[in-house]
């Protein structure tokens, strides 16, 4: 049978999965920003901190910043700047 139109016109949502990743520069532990279980309990994207400065309006990526980090594994803390796409 020859496929029409119809035979593929089912729609379903798309799911966008992001990580944030950067490693610990104490323990290189891996860690995704976004998941607080990496960043002992911290949500450090509230109110979308994190996920609008991947889209810089008046800046670059290299101007991304998160401070005051806390490494879930070795509980030592650091900061972050600049994000590579
Ligand atoms: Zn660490």
């Amino acid at each position: 049978m020859k496929p029409t139109l119809k035979t593929f016109s089912t729609t379903v949502r798309a799911h966008l999965d992001i990580e944030m990743l950067v490693n610990c520069p104490h323990c290189d532990y891996l860690i995704d920003l976004l998941n607080e279980g990496d960043t002992n309990r911290y949500c450090h994207n509230d109110d979308g901190y994190l996920i609008r400065q991947m889209f810089p309006k008046n800046s670059t990526h290299e101007d991304f910043e998160c401070e005051d980090i806390t490494c879930g594994i070795c509980k030592k803390k650091f900061n972050v700047r600049g994000l590579e796409w």
